[in-house]
């Protein structure tokens, strides 16, 4: 469907703006529709791959599903700011 933004040619990186997330934050992988919670830290579900910092504030997440292993981008945390 929307695939007119991937121009990288590492692969199949999925992105996410979060702050088009209804809800608890929760959503689901594009590929295999396991549930993601951006909290669940239990790396049961996915592992963090790459973590990108700006001044304290988490900018940018780069998680792997571990049940598909296909790579999520997550953008948009600033609006989550508590
Ligand atoms: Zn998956």
């Amino acid at each position: 469907m929307a695939e007119a933004a991937t121009k990288n040619k590492q692969g199949p990186v999925n992105e996410l703006d979060l702050t088009k997330i209804d809800g608890n934050g929760d959503f689901p992988c594009p590929k295999c529709g396991i549930t993601i919670s951006p909290e669940d830290e239990s790396e049961d579900v996915y592992i963090i791959v790459e973590e990108k910092v700006n001044n304290d504030a988490l900018e940018e997440l780069v998680i792997q599903c571990n049940k598909c292993g296909c790579q999520i981008r997550l953008t948009g945390f600033p609006a989550l700011e508590m």
